[in-house]
């Protein structure tokens, strides 16, 4: 398997350094040698968008994606009208920014079957493809570890977004694929190859599973500190026709509370020897 041997497609996510601000985290993602940034939604709140968009482009970084919109899914027609509301604000900050996708985590009712939670799912999709064709904002469905499956995401499966995806079929609407939701699933190459042929691979997170995981959401690893087969599923994807930028997206108290530039430069050499 082929190792990586520079930093050109290392995109980091703004949640991975959650101690930092967004202005934090350009200047030192850029200092860092690092050029794509996925940018998280709360961290730009009160914020001015332009001169977020100056700042980025003056360090001449990309951004990668805008996490995250979604959440879909709701008993209360008023709560899915607000969704979609705050779906397409999501797509206009995503616009503002440059970023060329927003993530969504559809979303999950536990008061209702994860069935219907998927009708709703698809039908809040194909409602928000018009807004998201006129800012050119493409929407990426990121399915998640069934572990989420009661109140996040009624999708846990590579082969259920790809489902969704085949029937809205909308040049618009692909998948992010994540190691930390996916890397279970034995039918992972075989729905990578199909997303790939459908074009529709958009995104690709890595992080990895720690054993034993000591909380749900906060203990993600760094690349090689689990047990998740990382560069195979990255050269899967490879093959299947992608060729974006590798997203580290690890949330971890533990990692949080270490001072966080030496943290970068951990994440650049796990980058390099785990992805
Ligand atoms: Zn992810």
């Amino acid at each position: 398997m082929t190792s990586i041997d520079n930093f050109s497609k290392l995109c980091v996510h703004t949640q991975t350094t959650k101690p930092w601000t967004i202005e934090e985290c350009i200047s030192h993602f850029s200092a860092a040698g690092i050029k794509g940034i996925s940018i998280w939604r709360h961290l730009l709140e009160g914020k001015d968008l332009k001169s977020i968009k100056a700042m980025l482009d003056a360090h001449q970084m990309e951004v990668v994606s805008l996490v995250r919109g979604g959440f879909f899914p709701a008993v209360d027609a008023e709560q899915r009208d607000l969704a979609l509301e705050d779906n397409r604000l999501a797509i206009d900050q995503a616009a503002a920014l440059g970023a060329p996708l927003v993530v969504l985590v559809c979303g999950a009712d536990p008061r209702q079957s994860l069935e219907i939670s998927r009708q709703q799912i698809q039908k809040g999709i194909t409602a928000l493809i018009p807004h998201a064709q006129n800012n050119g904002v493409k929407l990426a469905i990121e399915p998640l570890h069934p572990m989420y499956a009661g109140d996040k995401s009624a999708l846990v499966s590579l082969g259920q977004a790809n489902d969704i995806c085949e029937a809205i079929a909308s040049l618009w609407v692909g998948i992010a694929i994540d190691v930390y939701h996916l890397w279970w699933d034995n039918e992972l190459k075989n729905e990578i190859i199909r997303c790939g042929k459908n074009k529709n691979i958009l995104a690709f997170h890595v992080c990895d599973w720690r054993v034993p995981t000591i909380d749900f959401l906060t203990d993600r690893g760094l690349m090689g500190e689990g047990c998740i087969p990382i560069r195979q599923i990255r050269m899967w994807l490879e093959e299947a026709g992608f060729d974006g930028y590798n997203e580290v997206e690890v949330f971890s108290e533990r990692l949080w509370a270490q001072d966080q530039k030496l943290y970068l430069e951990d994440i650049k050499k796990s980058y390099l020897n785990y992805t």
